[in-house]
């Protein structure tokens, strides 16, 4: 086990050092709200006293299903779902004796870049908390980033992992599609999504890794994992317009891009075709989905159920227009939209084959290269509210994380300055089942430009 673990071995089984993370937990919540449902004994009974991370706290977003949590998803429709089983990439962590001690914030079904659109509370970056901790898995990101667990548990469909990891200055992997087991996961977009890690060091986010990844029976989709095995020599940088992205954040990239020359790797300029059609075929086929997936939820089998209803359709009428939020049932209109008989070929087939096209673009480049580094997002952490971008602006700013979801590669985001006191982000990228690639970059960067803390961070009372 890595030495940040080790560290947090035992934290719960401890009670002195158990009442020190309940009041360091307590000091920061009321800045950042990052937990739904916090509840540090609950736990204690699916996890294995035995397991090499015994004692070991972690955070779950809430759109991952925990036994005896709450399941929400962000979302008025569960407020008061509690969970009947734990999804297997829970499950594992337990077996290997780790914690789960709360519920994180998310926007509504994981469906925004912010966690702004939860309809249960706010969530704010530890490093400025008049700003967002970036979404949606942004309550996960921000309890890591300021040291309330050593990692979290995340989803990402289209970037929200790596963004967020990026907004609060810590590493994101999301894995390749089908490395790592869906069962459990509240489904949003079932091609695009899958669980992710957020953490602190690479170190972690390798070994949490290697205890959730794999193939799973319960889940027809993911794969046995057989590392991919190649070496890195040469990395290729994402060439950028003019103008696409804020000067912090174009400095921050010129930089990293600078940083990798200096551990002695090649760096070559490089262009994906493709790239300016990702966000239509993403926002496509992500609503297409969403609205099928989301179907479940009427107020019969599950979810919330309004007050009185004279009949059946009257219930789901009101159950759908009570307990969703405006993004989500924007996104179900415009995926009902987008499958009408009729319409199919102008939008959604025409997705899918911008998508084929994405990865034989994929294919192509990592004949050249062995990685590729791009930036994550346009921005740092903006503020709350609709004042620095809105949410059409959210969504074009997905193209350089949706990308990875649509070809289904890993990528991985690594801390990489702090630009006017918010931390900015790059992510790598690699071949399918390539992860080893990316650690072993990310790794080398860590022990020269190790990631920066925000204030009021303060591990003393774990040693
Ligand atoms: N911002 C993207 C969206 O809203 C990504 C969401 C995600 O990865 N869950 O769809």
């Amino acid at each position: 086990m890595n030495k940040e673990l080790e560290l947090w071995k035992g934290v719960l089984s401890d009670g002195t050092k158990k009442s020190k993370l309940e009041k360091y937990i307590k000091g920061w919540e009321e800045k950042i709200g990052s937990f739904l449902e916090i509840d540090l004994n609950r736990g204690a009974y699916d996890s294995n006293e035995s397991g090499a991370l015994a004692g070991i706290p972690f955070g779950v977003k809430d759109n991952i299903a925990v036994k005896g949590f709450k399941l929400t998803c962000g979302s008025k429709m569960l407020q008061t779902l509690v969970s009947p089983y734990s999804a297997t990439v829970v499950s594992r962590l337990q077996q290997a004796g780790a914690q789960v001690i709360g519920k994180t914030n998310l926007d509504e079904f994981g469906m925004g870049s912010s966690t702004d659109n939860s309809a249960l509370q706010q969530t704010n970056n530890p490093w400025d908390t008049e700003r967002v901790a970036g979404g949606s898995s942004g309550g996960s990101a921000a309890c890591v980033a300021a040291g309330l667990v050593p990692f979290a548990l995340g989803t990402d469909t289209g970037g929200s992992v790596r963004q967020p990891a990026s907004f609060c200055g810590i590493y994101g992997l999301k894995p390749t599609y089908g490395a790592a087991s869906r069962y459990g996961l509240t489904a949003y977009a079932s091609s695009l999504e899958t669980p992710g890690i957020l953490a602190r060091t690479v170190a972690t986010t390798k070994d949490v890794f290697d205890i959730i990844k794999g193939e799973d029976e319960r889940d027809q989709s993911s794969l046995s994992y057989e590392a991919e095995g190649g070496q890195v020599k040469t990395i290729g940088y994402l060439k950028i317009e003019e103008g696409a992205l804020n000067a912090d954040v174009e400095a921050s990239y010129k930089s990293s891009i600078k940083r990798l020359e200096d551990l002695e790797y090649t760096l070559v300029e490089v262009e994906l075709p493709t790239m300016d059609y990702v966000v239509p075929a993403y926002y496509t086929i992500a609503m297409a989905e969403a609205s099928a997936n989301l179907a479940r939820f009427n107020g019969i089998r599950y979810g919330y159920a309004p007050f009185m209803a004279e009949n059946p359709n009257e219930l789901m009428k009101k159950s759908r227009h009570e307990g969703f939020g405006d993004e989500v049932k924007l996104r179900i209109l415009l995926g009902t939209y987008v499958l009408r008989s009729g319409f199919q070929d102008q939008f959604y087939v025409r997705s899918q084959k911008i998508r084929t096209a994405i990865r034989n673009d994929f294919e192509k480049l990592f004949t050249k290269v062995d990685s590729l580094v791009m930036p994550i997002f346009p921005t740092a952490a903006f503020h709350h509210g609709s004042s620095d971008l809105d949410s059409f602006q959210q969504k074009v700013a997905d193209k350089y994380t949706c990308v990875a979801n649509l070809a289904g590669l890993p990528a991985l985001t690594i801390p990489s300055s702090v630009e006017n006191g918010l931390p900015v982000g790059v992510q790598l990228m690699a071949p399918y089942f390539g992860e080893d690639r990316l650690f072993e970059i990310a790794v080398k960067a860590e022990e020269k430009y190790p990631a920066p803390q925000p204030e009021d961070f303060d591990l003393e009372w774990l040693s």
